[in-house]
């Protein structure tokens, strides 16, 4: 048996719900790929932050660098903090001081019901019945716009001027353009997209040239490459035709959100923070959801598919796929939150779920 040691931030809102359902599920997935998990959990987020001050204290930072085989956040986001301070150390401050430069998420559909786009190919009449969407997106994450580069003059005047920089480097650009070849190539995908906005940003040109020479080095992959505006149009208009997107930071948190859609929602939305060789950080996509927090309503799948992502990337691929496809059991046997049109609590699809894998 390996042992992992995972710290456990369950946070704000819905956070600390849908991570407390998950993690049974998470557990005996593991174990039945030989791992036992010990769970640490730790305190920060809104409430800790009202109490004490504390934000994420640099001892606590220097254990999650340094101690732990992987960080699992429910989420961040609370309206007694309405300027985010908590979160910006907490989350901000883990994916920029650990350098965690891929934000991966995968957009793959579990259950037809769930895709919003009308069924082409049914109504095209080839008998095929439900979309197959499956791709992943690689987004940029520690330069960007999100640097907080630029300046302000005359706030809150009529000459108000507001001046935010992009920042573009060229071996930040290079390494995620790199992770997303690399995890087609291990992945078996044929295919890599890149997404700019080079014809209008020339700053762009650089992603254009790196995705050209790197992609040179990977011959059984197909290149090819959007504007990120067209590239909006075609993952509605057909997103069977994509595996790998890679793009920047801005464009990539747009798309994130697209693509999640595509698949049902933020309910069943997860990702990673990563930065190979390092603990990454975990999460699903959605925020803490203050509307919902605390009724048991909200959807612990994206959690759980968030948990799969997490034992994939610690070297358990078996346990990640009965995950999957014990939340695809979930979706069939209509055990759903109100966000995906069921009536199930919270604990109940956590308990399904792991009740599922006992007996798989
Ligand atoms: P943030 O900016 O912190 O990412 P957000 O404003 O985008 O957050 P969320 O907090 O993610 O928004 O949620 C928006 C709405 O989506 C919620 O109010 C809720 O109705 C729905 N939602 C999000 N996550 C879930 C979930 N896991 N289960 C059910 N509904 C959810």
């Amino acid at each position: 048996m390996k042992a992992l040691r995972i710290a456990v931030i369950g946070g704000d809102g819905i956070g600390p719900e849908v991570i407390e359902a998950a993690i049974p599920a998470i557990e005996l997935a593991a174990k039945s790929e030989g791992a036992t998990i010990a769970w640490e959990r730790l305190p920060y987020g809104a409430d800790h932050y009202l109490k004490t001050g504390e934000t994420l204290p640099d001892a606590a930072f220097a254990h999650l660098k340094n101690a732990v085989d992987a960080i699992f956040l429910g989420a961040m986001g609370d309206p007694r903090v309405p300027g985010n301070e908590h979160a910006r150390d907490i989350l901000l401050g883990l994916r920029f001081r650990l350098d965690l430069y891929i934000n991966f998420r995968p957009c793959t559909l579990l259950h037809p019901d769930l895709c919003p786009l009308k069924d082409q190919r049914e109504n095209e009449g080839t008998g095929e019945r439900g979309r197959q969407v499956d791709f992943v997106i690689f987004r940029e994450n520690t330069e960007g716009l999100y640097l907080g580069r630029g300046s302000s003059k005359n706030v809150g005047t009529a000459d108000e001027e507001q001046i935010a920089e992009e920042v573009n480097t060229a071996p930040k650009v290079e390494r995620i353009i790199r992770a997303a070849f690399d995890w087609a190539r291990a992945n078996k995908r044929t295919r890599v997209t890149m997404a700019d906005k080079s014809n209008a940003i020339p700053a762009h040109r650089l992603w254009q040239r790196l995705f050209g020479e790197v992609g040179a080095k990977y011959p059984d992959i197909t290149r090819d490459h959007f504007y990120i505006d067209a590239l909006a149009m075609q993952m509605v208009k057909s997103p069977e035709q994509f595996q790998v997107i890679v793009t920047n930071n801005l464009f990539g948190d747009i798309i994130s959100d697209l693509g999640a859609q595509l698949v049902g929602g933020l309910g069943v939305a997860a990702s990673a923070n990563l930065h190979p060789g390092l603990a990454g950080l975990f999460e699903p996509v959605h925020g803490s959801a203050p509307p919902i927090a605390g009724k048991g309503i909200a959807n612990p799948m994206a959690a759980v598919l968030t948990g799969a992502l997490m034992l994939a990337d610690l070297g358990f691929p078996k346990a990640a796929a009965l995950l999957d496809g014990a939340v695809r059991a979930a979706l069939r046997e209509g055990q759903r939150t109100p966000d995906l049109g069921g009536s199930a609590r919270t604990a109940d699809v956590g308990r399904w779920i792991a009740d599922y894998l006992r007996t798989a």
